[in-house]
């Protein structure tokens, strides 16, 4: 049932619709991947999440966090300590000047609280539309779609959409999909894309979507192949999902970071 040429606006959403209900049964463990406990952490965080592993970003933020506590904190930092503590994450002295702009900006215009309005968030140093959307989904439970560069390339893959600008990208995915759903939908498809379906070398034969994705093929179809690329601590369950014997998932093909 992958899109053919002529498939209507309707066949695309019907298939966008039923890639969202497989992928909620692929990946009953989607969250947002970033260690957090208030919108404050969470902004903190996909700002130090830029060129960095979610990963590496929780080992930093439980120090960072707690000597840090509110905008305030940020606002006020001593920027060599800031710098050290998060060097660890990459671009740390550019980081370091976002995290005390932020800090500045919040305590100015907004008594130190991190606003949940996107007009508002996007107007903050070091947020732009994809951590806005981030921040709204996760710590406002206001539904948003993060386009990444995960998402952006699984559903071109799927021929959801042919933009390419990723905010006509949110528009044209977020349309074919219930808005209460954008933010786990999200998750999914990060999570797809971090596990499954890489950039160069997707797992096609061991994915749980190979009747739907236009893309198939893109990858190793032979389950035995692709099976050794599926990532992250669930690719045993993964490989069943996906109908493929789990006992072809080498050990040492599980890395516990997946990028
Ligand atoms: S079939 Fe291949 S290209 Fe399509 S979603 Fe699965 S891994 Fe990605």
């Amino acid at each position: 049932m992958t899109r053919s040429a002529n498939e209507t606006e309707l066949g695309r959403k019907r298939r966008a619709r039923r890639i969202g209900r497989v992928l909620t049964e692929t990946h009953p463990d989607a969250h947002c991947e970033l260690d957090h406990s208030n919108p404050l952490e969470l902004a903190v965080a996909t700002i130090l999440s830029a060129q960095c592993t979610d990963k590496k970003v929780n080992e930093v933020t439980p120090k960072l966090f707690a000597r840090y506590p509110s905008a305030v904190d940020y606002a006020g930092a001593d920027r060599t300590e800031l710098e050290e503590l998060i060097r660890p994450t990459g671009f740390y002295r550019n980081k370091t000047d976002s995290l005390i702009k932020l800090g500045r900006a919040l305590v100015e215009r907004y008594d130190g609280q991190v606003p949940g309005r996107l007009t508002e968030l996007v107007t903050l140093p070091g947020i732009g539309r994809k951590t806005a959307n981030v921040i709204l989904g996760n710590a406002f439970d206001v539904p948003g779609i993060t386009v990444d560069t995960h998402f952006q390339r699984l559903v071109g893959r799927w021929g959801l959409t042919t933009e390419t600008d990723p905010v006509k990208i949110e528009h044209a995915v977020g349309a074919l999909y219930e808005r209460r759903d954008w933010t786990m939908l999200s998750h999914r498809i990060i999570f797809h894309g971090r596990r499954v379906c890489h950039a160069r070398k997707p797992a096609c034969g061991a994915c749980t979507l190979t009747k739907l994705c236009p893309a198939y093929g893109t990858g190793p179809t032979d389950p035995a192949l692709a099976v050794k690329l599926l990532k992250g601590p669930r690719a045993r369950d993964l490989a069943v999902a996906a109908g493929v014997d789990p006992d072809l998932v080498p050990p040492a093909a599980v890395p516990a970071e997946v990028p």
